[in-house]
């Protein structure tokens, strides 16, 4: 906490860097690379509880007491990530459809960016997906290391209000030419490129290439690439009750998962790894463009260092590409 604000920070636990909330006492580990999981789940928890409920001998009695969101820092997010809650923010955001529970939780919370000048894994690829390694994009406020010193800018007024947090600040030509060299060299250094714009006109046309069958034969459905995602936000809903009390949580889930898709008849209409996978291309490259004009992917590369069979979604884009 510092003050009246719970603060996420990245936390260096046995050998993974996790966002968690900060104890009394507690510093930040600052001298990571990334985090090992997404810190979407500042606003979309891994688990729940949207309500609670009881039934009494009048009927059922409603409690939304628990859609509480305190006001929050999350601290030293990295540039993709932040550019993450944008794509979100157009989800759980939308004119037709306000998420609550997401909306209460990303405006009662000051996201502190922390620029990458130095891009830290083979496998980034942000550049092509709309996203820079120094960037404000989805934050409140930057930090960019400009060589001894941190340049602080204030993107947002939600970010302005922590000003005072920061001590005096005032404007300076000079930081801000060196944080255009930084920018300039980290864009250099961003390691991948893969042609995520030009698929979306060929995933138009060939649900039913046989390409599909190409991709899935490691795949184990563990679900990790989704887990790991920044962007992913498939949820279950579901209720859990003891005598007369309940829960109403939600979860998270994946489109990996062979029953995701089950409906209650038995039939599946994703029956195998193919279908799943062709789903997940086409979300991040294809639905999300048609919904939001945007892609969902910010080209962190989690996916890429973490599927166990080393599936690689960089691959599978490129050869797209090729169709
Ligand atoms: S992480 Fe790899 S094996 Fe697991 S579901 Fe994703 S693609 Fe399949
Ligand atoms: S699909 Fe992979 S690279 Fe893209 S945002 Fe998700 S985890 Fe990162």
């Amino acid at each position: 906490m510092a003050g009246d604000l719970l603060v996420w920070a990245p936390v260096k636990k046995e050998d993974n860097v996790l966002f968690a909330p900060l104890g009394a006492g507690d510093e930040p580990f600052l001298a990571y690379l990334n985090t090992k999981n997404a810190p979407k789940n500042v606003f979309f928890p891994h688990t729940e509880t949207l309500m609670k409920f009881t039934r009494t001998p009048k009927g059922m009695e409603f409690s939304s007491e628990v859609n509480k969101a305190d006001q929050s820092v999350l601290f030293g997010v990295r540039p993709c990530d932040a550019h993450s809650f944008v794509l979100l923010d157009k989800l759980f955001d939308q004119e037709k459809y306000k998420d609550g529970y997401y909306i209460d939780k990303r405006k009662n919370t000051t996201v502190i960016s922390l620029a990458c000048v130095k891009p830290p894994y083979a496998s980034c690829f942000c550049t092509s997906v709309d996203g820079e390694p120094v960037s404000a994009d989805g934050a409140d406020i930057l930090l960019t290391d400009i060589g001894g010193d941190y340049l602080v800018e204030f993107a947002t007024e939600k970010g302005e209000k922590l000003a005072p947090y920061f001590g005096e600040t005032k404007a300076d030509a000079a930081a801000d030419a060196k944080k255009a060299e930084a920018a300039a060299r980290a864009r250099e250094a961003v390691a991948s490129t893969i042609p995520a714009h030009e698929i979306k006109p060929i995933l138009d046309v060939n649900f039913d290439n046989p390409f599909w069958n190409t991709i899935h034969g490691k795949c184990l459905a563990c679900g990790t690439c989704t887990y790991v995602c920044p962007t992913c936000h498939c949820f279950d809903i579901s209720d859990e009750v003891k005598g007369s009390d309940g829960i109403r949580i939600r979860s998270w889930d994946s489109c990996m998962f062979p029953l995701f898709t089950k409906e209650t008849s038995g039939h599946n209409p994703r029956s195998s790894q193919k279908e799943r996978w062709r789903q997940r291309t086409m979300h991040k490259f294809k639905y999300y463009v048609d919904m939001f004009n945007a892609i969902a992917c910010v080209g962190c590369g989690r996916c890429v260092m973490s599927c166990p069979v080393n599936i690689d979604i960089r691959k599978i884009v490129a050869d797209i590409s090729k169709l």
